[in-house]
């Protein structure tokens, strides 16, 4: 078994202008490949974990050799965390998430504005190079929150449930917004896929489900 890069869900140019084709091509043909490569490269040392998930990676490192755990945990996060950041994006996205997950985001929020105010910020500050997201906390009844990990790190390690994410490592903006991140994350909900969100919000809310129901419902399930 090996893991796939998953082709884009639209065209390179889709995002535009948000975001420019060329960042779009470099980002997933170049930056999310060579996650995907380094990951099957050093997997291809350990058959006792060839079937393993990507997500089963992140959720279980240590059960990873340890020569092995941290360009595992950083190449499996970084082929989960674009996984999953393709498809939060669509160039039919924008406007605002309808149903119950607007509800628990008045709930936990106040209102849909404060949370975008909220992982903005959050994704402003966030130091060098990370993520933004917003999860879902099983363990406290589903309340929502938003996170920041740094390097590829994904809050599935913590046991919480990733529905929205940002990149904000300099690779995801910098041809067209240089060193003006928050322009980016500003531009950036005209492309966030509530669609796409708000399945997740339903799997969130579910029972908790296997190791591979987990893996295609945040659609990384890319081995062959
Ligand atoms: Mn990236």
């Amino acid at each position: 078994m090996k893991h796939l890069l998953p082709p884009l869900p639209y065209d390179y140019a889709a995002l535009e202008p948000h975001i420019d084709a060329r960042t779009m091509k470099i980002h997933h043909d170049m930056h999310h490949a060579s996650y995907v490569e380094k990951l099957n490269a050093e997997l291809g040392k350990y058959p006792e974990l060839e079937e393993r998930t990507a997500t089963w990676l992140l959720r279980n490192r240590g059960q990873v050799p340890e020569a092995a755990r941290k360009i595992v945990h950083n190449n499996a996060g970084g082929h989960v965390n674009h996984s999953m950041f393709w498809r939060a994006m669509s160039p039919d996205g924008g406007g605002e998430p309808t149903g119950a997950l607007a509800d628990a985001i008045k709930r936990d929020f106040g209102s849909f504005e404060k949370f975008k105010t909220r992982f903005s910020e959050a994704g402003s500050k966030v130091f060098g190079s990370g993520w933004v997201w917003l999860v879902s906390v099983r363990q406290e009844g589903g309340k929502l929150q938003v996170e920041t990990t740094n390097g590829h790190d994904n809050p599935l390690t913590q046991g919480h449930f990733p529905l929205l994410v940002n990149d904000v490592w300099e690779h995801a903006y910098y041809l067209k917004h240089e060193n003006r991140r928050p322009d980016y994350l500003q531009g950036w909900w005209a492309v966030a896929n509530w669609v796409e969100v708000e399945r997740r919000f339903g799997l969130a809310s579910g029972p908790v489900a296997g190791e591979l129901e987990d893996e295609v419902g945040l659609g990384v399930a890319t081995m062959a």
